[in-house]
């Protein structure tokens, strides 16, 4: 088996870095996300391997927060697209674990899926590399299994594996996997160790039948009761690893301009407004029930598993305390003959 010393893990990043921009979850600023390597300052910023899950998750390497789509010639009534904005260079996300490595499937099911493909995001993804860091200690707010993922075989490119003191063991997984292992095989031993035991999880989650449930619970009134609380900040869809709406907006100057996209939240009023000047989703419950419709009963429907990989950041994000998991199992305990 391959493995790296804990001593050789920065080498690692600075040799991967040599080919690829590299993301690595890091502290920055009073958070902490995945940021690329090269633009770390070591006396400010920590490598953050250890976290479970850093507060923003690397969503953004594949769908940037804000990107350029393409510019744009005006002339009277028409327009021509000058030049799109395709970014095909080479990207490792480094450390990423198995809740955010679902999130990417979630990404790359909509994105190039059912006959329709993203260019923006089919660029990006065709040279992603994920090297993903399985997890044996699930955190407080963690229910991944909870939601059908398997916390130590992260979907990736590389797994590693922490096993304490003695190192990090290195799996590749794929062609690509390969290829990264042959790029810094310098760095790596071969060495038996042994990967640790998952222990158990604090938060348990039952979401087997909740897809099914829903169906019958569109105008129930649990979804008056569970959205009290919600302020429509947004910030869940934010921190969100699978969430991807986005806005279309345009700049111009004269006869020029270009057109940019930006994450959206449908937990907003604008989200759902219309042209004519109806929304049909007027207030916060129609809103709140949307998104969890939409995490635990739409996408399973079409995809085959929900929208939610159980990383928990919502329940740490949000600021009136609204928490997946207590919605999933007052879902449960409803009684839908009401
Ligand atoms: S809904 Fe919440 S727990 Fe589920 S993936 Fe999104 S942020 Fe994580
Ligand atoms: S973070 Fe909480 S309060 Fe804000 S929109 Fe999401 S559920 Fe509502």
């Amino acid at each position: 088996m391959k493995i790296f010393t804990k001593d050789k893990l920065e080498m690692i990043l600075d040799k991967l870095a040599q080919g690829a921009e590299v993301f690595v979850p890091m502290s920055r600023g009073n958070s902490s996300g995945f940021y690329s390597w090269k633009t770390r300052n070591p006396e400010t910023e920590r490598l953050m391997l250890d976290a479970l899950n850093v507060y923003l998750s690397p969503k953004n390497v594949g769908f940037p927060q804000t990107e350029k789509m393409y510019s744009i010639i005006q002339s009277g009534q028409e327009s021509d697209i000058k030049e799109t904005f395709e970014d095909s260079s080479p990207r490792v996300i480094f450390g990423v674990r198995a809740c955010d490595a679902r999130a990417i499937r979630c990404l790359d099911d909509v994105f190039l899926t059912r006959g329709y493909e993203d260019s923006l995001y089919k660029a990006r993804r065709e040279n992603m590399a994920i090297i993903a860091n399985a997890c044996y200690s699930p955190g407080t707010n963690c229910f991944c299994a909870g939601m059908g993922v398997d916390p130590t075989e992260p979907e990736a490119d590389v797994i590693i594996r922490d096993t304490g003191d003695s190192g990090y063991i290195w799996e590749a997984k794929t062609a690509r996997g390969e290829q990264l292992t042959a790029g810094i095989s310098e760095l790596l031993e071969e060495k038996e160790l042994k990967a640790p035991e998952l222990k158990s999880f604090q938060t348990n989650v039952d979401y087997a039948g909740v897809a099914e449930k829903l169906k019958g619970m569109f105008d129930h009134p649990i979804w008056q009761d569970l959205s009290q609380a919600c302020q429509n900040c947004g910030i869940c869809t934010y921190v969100c690893p699978s969430c991807h709406c986005f806005d279309i907006q345009v700049k111009t100057w004269g006869d020029e301009g270009y057109r940019f996209r930006c994450w959206d939240s449908c937990m907003y009023t604008e989200y759902s407004a219309e042209a004519g000047g109806g929304n049909p989703r007027p207030s916060t419950k129609e809103r709140f029930r949307n998104r969890f419709l939409h995490k635990l009963e739409f996408f399973t429907e079409r995809y085959g598993y929900p929208l939610c990989t159980g990383c928990g950041r919502c329940i740490v994000a949000c600021p009136t305390g609204i928490n997946i998991v207590k919605i999933i199992d007052q879902v449960k305990e409803a009684n839908v003959d009401v």
